[in-house]
């Protein structure tokens, strides 16, 4: 709007100066047109007083020449009269030209007469027209004179004023030129003051909602208007609102990941690189019967009982062995009571840096349960095994006839009794072994040994078992350096022999092997026990390392397993950094192995075991 304002303004001074200019150019017109005017009049008082001599002399010389110049200024006298009644526009002078034409048409045409009277050699008869006409033709003359006077005055008076008259108009001009420019100027500071005070003002509105949205106070309302400012005030108000609703959103989901923190039945710590408490959840305050604000900067340790391991260097070995490791440690309360936790630690990367989350359990109920469990399976040990010995014992002295000869039914019923009471002492034992492993209790005894030395035990333990099923055992002959628990890897490969004699049809070969295998990092010693038996199904083959899987129900009690011996494999090969498993088409036969690290690298897993 204030754009077509001074728009307006300038079109109006532009049109005025066009009008000024074309004043000036109508008068410049005027003193052109009047400078002709006088021109062609004086030249017409010339010719008509050319006209009147030529005539004259024609009539008094007869000379031809005479008649032309007559007839030349006749013809121009002929020519300027029209030009001036078609050039003047005054209607005094149009007049007097009318009137002056109107006094020279006459006489002209008598001056005509007498030339022609002349050229027809009438002279005497042109004399006495002249001399008639004389009278006549005196007071046209007469006439003829002031009109032309009149005529040159006017245009002479015109031409005088025109300069005048344009000067003025210059003046015009240049005083509109200035008033112009000056009013120009003032428009525009005016125009540019008003736009500056306008737009600060906008601007300071939107600085000030900028300052509001930073200090979370309500922002001024939205500037109307198109301009930019306002549709930047507009766009800054959404944004606003944006940023409002995604708070809003921001501090719901903060309000319930802290409920979530908060009710959680595991403890929470998030640990500074320092190993103190920087953050504890509830749950860690009533594990540990602190206040939050005594746990916070306490060192970590210091939640831990002195008898624990848990040195500075443990939690970044910890951090290092993998993302995630539990540990089993004592945790110690406010008050010096220990209590048993499990301890994991992570690496997490929060706005303040790394950091350390420890998840905190308390395993207090899970270690009553595990003692009871222990203490149990003691007393099945005892209360169960050695009866069951006793028992075993006097049934193989009733069978070997150390208390006479046996009736046929009584010897087959004793020799069924001392079969399902080894297998009960079997599965006992079995149950003891798993036990002991899963609670830790059963420590492994490394020490040096070869190949030859477990396969020949083996062998050797089996060997009956495999006679009476008349399935042959085959073996090479290697003596191979190992390091390991020489009777746990000899009950693995027992294990192993066992059951392939058992699933193997009778007169048939179980073959092991044993090869020496490496990946990039550890050199391994593989044991295969490749039989020919019923082979194990696809969807067994990981199953059956689990306790208490068979691939039949019937191997229970047809073959006589417990389905244990190969979840005890497993754990005893895995306690040695091993592998297990097998390999079998179904129907043809099945090879289970097993591998150990072999070397040095076998050494220094002795530590772990
Ligand atoms: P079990 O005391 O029953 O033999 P294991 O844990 O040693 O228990 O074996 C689990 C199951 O795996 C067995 O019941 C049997 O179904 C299957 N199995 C083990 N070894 C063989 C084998 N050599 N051939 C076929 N099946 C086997």
């Amino acid at each position: 709007m204030l754009v077509c304002v001074l728009l307006v303004f300038e079109l109006l001074f532009i049109g005025t100066l066009y009008k000024l200019l074309n004043e000036t150019e109508v008068e410049a017109q005027r003193e052109e047109h009047a400078k002709q005017v006088i021109a062609k009049a004086t030249r017409l008082v010339k010719v008509i007083y050319d006209a009147g001599d030529f005539a004259e002399k024609y009539a008094l010389t007869q000379d031809p020449l005479m008649k032309t110049n007559y007839q030349d200024a006749r013809a121009e006298v002929g020519e300027i009269v029209p030009w001036l009644k078609a050039n003047l526009h005054d209607e005094e002078e149009v007049e007097s030209i009318r009137s002056l034409d109107e006094t020279m048409t006459p006489a002209m045409q008598m001056t005509d007469y007498v030339v022609r009277l002349i050229d027809e050699g009438k002279l005497l008869k042109a004399a006495a027209f002249v001399r008639k006409k004389q009278q006549d033709l005196q007071p046209v003359i007469k006439k003829l004179i002031p009109q032309l006077e009149h005529l040159l005055n006017t245009q002479k008076k015109i031409e005088l004023a025109t300069p005048k008259l344009q000067q003025a108009a210059r003046e015009r001009i240049k005083q509109f030129l200035l008033i112009g420019v000056a009013a120009n100027i003032m428009l525009a500071l005016a125009l540019a003051l008003f736009l500056f005070r306008r737009i600060n003002s906008k601007l300071d509105i939107l600085v000030d909602n900028a300052k509001r949205l930073s200090a979370g106070l309500p922002l001024n309302s939205v500037q109307k208007g198109k301009d930019e400012i306002s549709v930047l005030d507009h766009v800054f108000h959404e944004m606003a609102d944006f940023l409002k609703e995604e708070e809003e959103l921001l501090r719901a989901n903060e309000a319930r990941v802290r409920s979530i923190i908060e009710k959680m039945p595991v403890g929470l710590l998030v640990l500074s690189e320092h190993d103190a408490v920087e953050f504890a959840n509830p749950t860690i305050e009533k594990m540990f019967g602190y206040s939050p604000r005594q746990l916070i900067n306490r060192r970590f340790s210091e939640l831990i009982a002195t008898s624990e391991p848990l040195t500075p260097e443990l939690l970044p070995a910890l951090l290092t062995k993998a993302a995630i490791k539990t540990v089993e440690l004592t945790g110690v309360k406010k008050d010096r009571a220990e209590f048993p936790i499990e301890l994991s630690i992570c690496s997490i990367t929060l706005m303040a840096g790394e950091r350390r989350l420890a998840t905190v359990l308390d395993v207090t109920e899970r270690s009553e349960i595990q003692r009871l469990r222990q203490a149990f399976v003691a007393m099945v040990s005892h209360e169960l095994r050695t009866p069951l010995s006793s028992v075993r014992g006097y049934l193989t002295l009733l069978n070997i006839g150390a208390f006479g000869n046996l009736s046929e039914d009584a010897a087959t019923g004793a020799e069924r009794a001392e079969h399902n009471v080894v297998r009960l002492i079997a599965l006992i034992n079995d149950l003891l072994d798993l036990e002991k492993m899963e609670s830790g209790n059963l420590s492994m005894a490394p020490s040096k040994t070869n190949v030859s030395a477990i396969l020949t035990q083996s062998i050797d333990a089996i060997k009956q078992f495999a006679e009476e099923r008349a399935v042959k055992i085959e073996r090479p002959e290697t003596d191979s350096p190992l390091y390991v628990d020489e009777g746990r890897i000899v009950q693995v490969l027992v294990n192993l022999l066992s059951n392939a004699v058992k699933y193997s049809p009778s007169g048939s070969v179980v073959t092991v092997e044993v090869t020496e295998v490496s990946d990039q990092l550890t050199a391994y010693i593989e044991f295969r026990v490749i039989d020919t038996g019923a082979g194990v199904p696809e969807q067994f083959k990981e199953s059956i390392f689990e306790r208490f899987q068979q691939v039949q129900a019937s191997d229970s009690t047809e073959k006589g397993g417990t389905g244990l011996g190969l979840a005890i494999c497993k754990m005893i090969v895995e306690q040695h950094q091993g592998t297990i498993g097998v390999v079998s088409e179904p129907g043809k036969g099945s090879t289970f192995w097993f591998k150990l690290p072999a070397g040095e690298s076998l050494v220094g897993a002795s530590a772990e075991l």
